[in-house]
C-alpha cells in the first residue's frame, strides 16, 4: 500500500501510514490484547492520532542515550519527565508511546520502558510544529513531560515488559523499516513517469529532449533503480511473512530505498531542468520532501554501520561452522 499511495503524495501517506504504522507498532508486537482492543481501532480508524516518542536532544543515532525518566510513585504509578524531539505528529497525537528509564542505574538499551501516555495528561504539552525542509503537510514537534502521572497498566505489554522498551522500540523498527523502503518506491516510481511524460513533451533543439543520450541515461538509471529497490523491498516482506529474520535486510531495504530516490528526485530535478528548481513543480516538491527518508528510522550511516557489523558475524560464523 506505501508503494502506491506515496506516488501521489509523501505527506498524505504519512497521514494515515504513521498512524497505522510506526505509531501502531508497538502495540502490535509488544502490547496485551487489553492495550491492542482498546488503542488500535482507534488509531486504525483515524479517530485517534498516535506516534512513537524516541528521539530526544542529546539522543538521536544513539537513541540508548535517552535522558526521559519515569521513576516509580507507589507500586501503581510512574512519574515522567524528560523532551523528545523531532517527532512526527507529536502537535496533533492523542496518544504517545514515549519511551524512558525507568531502571535509573541501567545504562544503554537495558533499563528503558515503553509508555503510552494520554493527551491531557497533566504535565504533558506539545510545542507548535517545526517549519521544515519538506513534507509540509506532516506536522513534527516535541513533546515535553513534566511530572507526568502514569499509570503502571501504561505500560506497553504491562509490567512484565518494564525494562524491555528499547526491546520494543527495535522491534516496532525492524518492520517499519520494510514499511518506509516502500514508501521511498513510490515517489520514485511516480518521478520516472513525471520524466518521461516531461522529457517527451519538452523540445530543444528542434527535437524532444527524450531523444537526447544523457537525458535517456537518467531515464534508464532511475528505472532500474526503482525496480531492484521494488525487488528487494517486496523479498524482503515475503520473507518476514514466512517467519523469518529480516533484520539486516531490513536495514538493506531502508537503506538502498532511501538512496535510491533520492538519487532518483536528483534526476527528475534536472531533467526539468530550471523548472524543476521552481516551487510547486511535481520534481522540486519530491526532490524536498523525500531527503527526509534518508535521515529517519536510522540514518543511511547507521544503516551500513548495522550491515557491516551483521554481514561480519554472519560469514565468521558460516566460517567456523564450516570448518568445525
Ligand atoms: C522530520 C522528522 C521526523 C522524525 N520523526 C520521528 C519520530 O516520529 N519519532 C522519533 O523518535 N524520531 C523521529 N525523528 C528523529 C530521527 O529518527 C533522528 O533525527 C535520526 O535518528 C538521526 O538522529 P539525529 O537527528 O540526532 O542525528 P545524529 O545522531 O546527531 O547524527 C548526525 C550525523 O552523524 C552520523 N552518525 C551518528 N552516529 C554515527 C555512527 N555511529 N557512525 C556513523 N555516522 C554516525 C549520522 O548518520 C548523521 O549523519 C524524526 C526526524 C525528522 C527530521
Amino acid at each position: 500500500m506505501n508503494i502506491e499511495v506515496s506516488q501521489g503524495a509523501t505527506t498524505f501517506r504519512a497521514r494515515f501510514g504513521g498512524n497505522t504504522g510506526i505509531a501502531s507498532e508497538s502495540l502490535v508486537v509488544d502490547g496485551t490484547s487489553e492495550q491492542r482492543q482498546r488503542w488500535l481501532p482507534l488509531l486504525a480508524s483515524g479517530e485517534l492520532t498516535g506516534c512513537f516518542a524516541l528521539t530526544e536532544p542529546e539522543a538521536g543515532s544513539d537513541a540508548t542515550a535517552l535522558a526521559t525518566v519515569a521513576v516509580p510513585e507507589g507500586s501503581d504509578f510512574y512519574r515522567i519527565t524528560g523532551r523528545k524531539c523531532y517527532i512526527t505528529n507529536a502537535p496533533i497525537a492523542g496518544l504517545f508511546t514515549v519511551f524512558a528509564r525507568t531502571d535509573l542505574q541501567s545504562k544503554g538499551s537495558a533499563g528503558i520502558t515503553a509508555f503510552l501516555v494520554e493527551r491531557g495528561t497533566p504535565g504533558l504539552s506539545t510545542p507548535p510544529g517545526y517549519r521544515k525542509l519538506g513534507q509540509h503537510g506532516s506536522p513534527v514537534g516535541e513533546v515535553v513531560l513534566e511530572d507526568c502521572r502514569i499509570p503502571a497498566s501504561a505500560i506497553v505489554g504491562g509490567e512484565a515488559n518494564l525494562h524491555h522498551g528499547f526491546r520494543t522500540a527495535m522491534r516496532a523498527l525492524n518492520k517499519q523499516r520494510i514499511n518506509l523502503a516502500g514508501l521511498c518506491v513510490g515517489p520514485a516510481i511516480r518521478l520516472v513517469e513525471e520524466m518521461v511524460w516531461r522529457a517527451t513533451a519538452r523540445k530543444q533543439f528542434g527535437q524532444p529532449v527524450a531523444d537526447f543520450q544523457l537525458v535517456q541515461q537518467m531515464i534508464a538509471q532511475s528505472n532500474t533503480d526503482v525496480h531492484a529497490a521494488r525487488a528487494l523491498v517486496l523479498e524482503t516482506a515475503r520473507k518476514r511473512d514466512d517467519g523469518h529474520d529480516v533484520t539486516m535486510e531490513a536495514s538493506m531495504c531502508k537503506l538502498f530505498a532511501s538512496e535510491m530516490c533520492g538519487r532518483v528526485a536528483d534526476s527528475a530535478v534536472q531533467v526539468f531542468g530550471g523548472g524543476g528548481y521552481i516551487s510547486d513543480n511535481v520534481a522540486e516538491r519530491f526532490y524536498r520532501d523525500v531527503r527526509l527518508f534518508r535521515l529517519y528510522e536510522g540514518t543511511s550511516q547507521i544503516h551500513l554501520v548495522n550491515i557491516a557489523r551483521r554481514t561480519v558475524a554472519q560469514i565468521q560464523a558460516r566460517t567456523k561452522a564450516e570448518g568445525a
